[in-house]
């Protein structure tokens, strides 16, 4: 079933982007599962339960380990040692611990600004104003345990298609313009994440280069 549903998405995608299987309150074996048909990345979004599989998945060498959720600053050194990808860097004040805690391994670990888009007041990020205010500011320049890799957000939880993809659109605009204007030279800036299971084929064409999918391949989870 994983691996049918997974193959399906995938047959979907154009080349340059990728897919992060959100495991998030799935099984390792679910974990295992996939890989076994190739599947490498994997999105968790609470650091116990990441270092939990982590560890026990140990045997699986190249898996990739992104972490998609709100990140506590005093979780960021459990997994500061292996994590590849933190999509959620959603406050100066967490960028600086994620840096402090990666120069502790001696790591630089790859991080996404994330954008508050959605009219939820729930979600994290900051907004985009906020966000270009941070770059402008220079901070993150002197933070040389933190790569700057790209920008993450979550549209609205809403059935309406063309707020999601005004908000995925403001998204991709946010990116280019930064892009160009800070990160010209930077190869490493590059990722669009968004797109999850209700709404991926639109962040898509709105240029996403990680989607970001859980119960479409793992099911509905049972917290
Ligand atoms: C849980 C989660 C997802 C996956 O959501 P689905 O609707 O199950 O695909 C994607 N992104 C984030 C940030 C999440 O927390």
């Amino acid at each position: 079933m994983i691996a049918e549903r997974i193959h399906s998405i995938l047959d979907q995608l154009s080349e340059g982007v990728r897919l992060v299987a959100v495991s998030k309150y799935h099984p390792s074996e679910a974990i295992r599962e996939a890989y076994t048909i190739g599947q490498r990345i994997f999105g968790e979004s609470h650091a116990q339960e990441l270092q939990r599989k982590h560890e026990e998945l140990a045997d699986l060498s190249d898996i990739e380990w992104h972490f998609i959720g709100h990140l506590q600053t005093n979780k960021v050194k459990y997994i500061a040692p292996y994590v590849n990808l933190i999509h959620s860097g959603d406050s100066p004040h967490l960028l600086a611990e994620i840096n402090k805690q990666a120069l502790k391994v001696g790591r630089i670990i790859p991080c996404l600004l994330q954008l508050h888009v959605a009219q939820e007041e729930t979600k994290f990020g900051f907004t985009p104003d906020e966000a270009m205010r941070y770059l402008e500011s220079g901070e993150w320049q002197s933070l040389k345990g933190v790569q700057l890799a790209g920008v993450m957000a979550m549209a609205s939880n809403v059935d309406d298609e063309e707020r999601i993809r005004n908000e995925f659109h403001q998204v991709h605009h946010f990116f280019d313009t930064v892009k160009q204007q800070f990160f010209a030279d930077n190869a490493a800036f590059k990722e669009i994440s968004m797109g999850m299971s209700d709404d991926w084929h639109i962040a898509i064409d709105e240029s996403a280069t990680l989607i970001r999918l859980g119960t479409c391949i793992f099911g509905e989870r049972q917290y």
